[in-house]
């Protein structure tokens, strides 16, 4: 999507702070860390949300559930969260799926 900041990063027009890359996905620091650790991965494919997850396109969300994984292994993250904001009231500021990965603080729960 040409107005798409993410796809913006992907596509090297907007720099970014890379973690990890490969066919499918991206992973990248967040501009505004919100823990001593705090990356986000998401599709290279254009996908508004996780409520537009579907049959067509879930394999690459499967994929990167794998690549948190490793990427949390080789980072030596023994304990972390994911969270991904759907919709406005949710706190989503991107409308391109990703998901935020945390670490290295104490974390209350529930969430603000
Ligand atoms: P959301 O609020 O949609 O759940 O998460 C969007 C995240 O993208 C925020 O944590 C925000 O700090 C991050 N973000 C917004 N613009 C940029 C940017 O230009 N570069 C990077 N690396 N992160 C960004
Ligand atoms: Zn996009």
């Amino acid at each position: 999507m040409s107005d798409c900041l993410f796809c913006k990063i992907i596509a090297g027009e907007i720099p970014s702070r890379k973690v990890y890359e490969d066919d499918l996905c991206y992973a990248f620091h967040d501009i505004d860390p919100q823990a001593p650790t705090h990356f986000l991965v998401i599709p290279k494919e254009h996908i508004q949300s996780v409520s537009q997850v579907d049959e067509n396109n879930q394999a690459v969300v499967g994929h990167i559930f794998t690549v948190i994984a490793r990427l949390a292994g080789e980072m030596g993250m023994e304990s972390y969260r994911v969270v991904s904001n759907i919709g406005d009231q949710a706190g989503q500021s991107v409308h391109h799926l990703h998901f935020h990965v945390l670490s290295g603080r104490d974390m209350t729960w529930p969430p603000g």
